[in-house]
């Protein structure tokens, strides 16, 4: 990812949406073709409150594979949140941010052993297993961890399947519960996920179920089980705040029955997209197009080509199994629309964002926005024929800024060792970029964190 001063937070007087900001954005900086992100820090923020209101008994913590953009890890970290690591490098990326080890679940059921070992020295005691090598493999590298047995589920509802790979069967279960105990090792609770992209909220009711029928079993042979981890899978696209609440309400109903708030059990969540779906908008412009005439039925195909595909922020198309819908500017809704196809700019085939679809005539020079791009986009995109995908540019009213600025100033913990992690002063701002794009100003800082104006 590219974070640095090229990213920098620009901080508008009043607040925008997403749209309003990269229109503003095209008009101030014209020649500019280059596809980048308009990050909406703030709906990141909302997202955790909305959190927090509706399932106040589950601590969120954030799984960052979905989306490792250091600043939404830093604005997490300042709200509070927790993390899911699945790797000696996701955990040190949140560790050198200052998070304490604490407020980590190495959330990997089978992990390479070095990294159990990394894990014992940095003092991230918690995290997942659900086979018996594994248990093994704990016991030789760190036997004082305290285990988390992850569990099966019922996940055919969702788009992205887990359970073909992960999760103990209650039987299973049982038997690695009586493993632990006779090699003398610690389970401290159970976990499951219910799928990404998971769209009933019965598969968490009866993981819940499940998850209590095994930690009763657990409290039979002895271990003191403290701990419920639900996963992920909780919806994050706008849209989908309905169905959110939905699974919250079903989530709460299911813990009082199950596990009624006696201050025994502590009970945590790993979403990862619910957080950052909606944040990210992309745009990308229309840098080649041409008409191909179907031999058979005579229809034209219009086919633009784009400045980010597949192998960049578009790989959810392949891995995901999402499909990003195409967003015109100024669109008038009485324009014809023709057969077009939208195609990513490597040299691959494969390399293609919609066959088919429906769209009035594009130039070249064109743009179009992708809402909804924050989940599994970037964090898996690369360079493929040497072609940069979206640039984050975080984007938020001076309101905002004023109460979060502390997440995104240096930790004590950088500073000592006096290695900044994204760190840059007002003056290192002044690259062409932005003295170019007047009426951005920068800001009269004394302060590390760099901030842009918009008047
Ligand atoms: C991917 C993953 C998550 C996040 O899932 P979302 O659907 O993005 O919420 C959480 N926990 C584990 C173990 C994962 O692998």
């Amino acid at each position: 990812m590219h974070i640095g001063k090229d990213n920098p937070i620009i901080v508008t007087k009043a607040q925008h949406t997403a749209e309003e900001f990269i229109q503003k954005k095209i008009e101030l900086l014209v020649g500019e073709e280059e596809p980048f992100f308009a990050v909406d820090l703030e709906d990141v923020c909302n997202k955790h409150i909305r959190w927090l209101t509706l399932m106040p008994r589950v601590i969120p913590h954030y799984a960052i594979k979905c989306n490792d953009d250091i600043n939404v890890i830093k604005l997490l970290a300042y709200l509070g949140a927790g993390f899911d690591c699945a790797s000696k490098g996701e955990i040190k990326k949140v560790m050198d941010l200052g998070v304490s080890a604490d407020r980590i679940i190495f959330a990997n059921p089978c992990k390479q052993s070095s990294y159990i070992r990394y894990a014992q020295e940095v003092g991230v005691e918690t995290m997942t297993f659900d086979n018996e090598q594994e248990l093994m493999k704990i016991k030789k590298m760190y036997p004082n961890a305290k285990l988390v047995l992850r569990i099966v589920t019922d996940d055919s509802n969702a788009v992205c399947r887990f359970s073909m790979k992960f999760g103990a069967d209650m039987n299973t279960a049982r038997i690695l519960m009586e493993k632990a105990r006779d090699n003398g090792l610690d389970i401290v609770g159970v976990s499951f996920h219910c799928g990404s992209g998971q769209m009933t909220s019965k598969a968490f009711v009866d993981a819940i179920q499940n998850a209590r029928t095994i930690m009763n079993y657990g409290i039979k042979l002895g271990f003191n089980m403290n701990l419920l981890d639900i996963g992920g899978g909780f919806p994050g696209n706008t849209g989908t705040e309905n169905y959110f609440s939905e699974i919250a309400t079903a989530v709460n109903r299911a813990l009082e029955e199950h596990f009624p708030n006696d201050g025994t059990i502590r009970i945590i969540a790993e979403p990862g997209r619910y957080y950052v779906a909606s944040a990210y908008s992309l745009a990308t412009n229309v840098i080649a197009s041409r008409e191909m005439i179907d031999a058979e039925t005579g229809d034209i195909n219009h086919m633009y080509y784009i400045n980010d595909g597949v192998y960049g922020s578009f790989n959810c198309v392949l891995y995901d199994h999402y499909v990003p819908e195409p967003y015109l500017l100024d669109n008038n809704e009485s324009n014809e629309k023709f057969t077009s196809s939208i195609w990513g700019p490597t040299c691959d085939g494969l390399d293609c964002i919609h066959s088919s679809i429906k769209m009035p005539k594009l130039n070249i020079g064109d743009w179009i926005l992708w809402k909804n791009m924050g989940a599994y986009t970037i964090s898996a995109a690369v360079e493929f024929n040497g072609i940069p995908f979206g640039k984050p540019l975080y984007f938020m009213s001076r309101q905002f800024w004023n109460s979060v600025k502390a997440a995104f100033q240096p930790t004590r913990k950088t500073r000592r060792h006096n290695k900044p992690s994204i760190r840059f002063t007002a003056t290192d701002c002044s690259n062409e970029i932005e003295e170019d794009m007047l009426p951005w100003l920068l800001e009269d800082s004394s302060e590390d964190t760099p901030i842009l104006t918009i008047q």
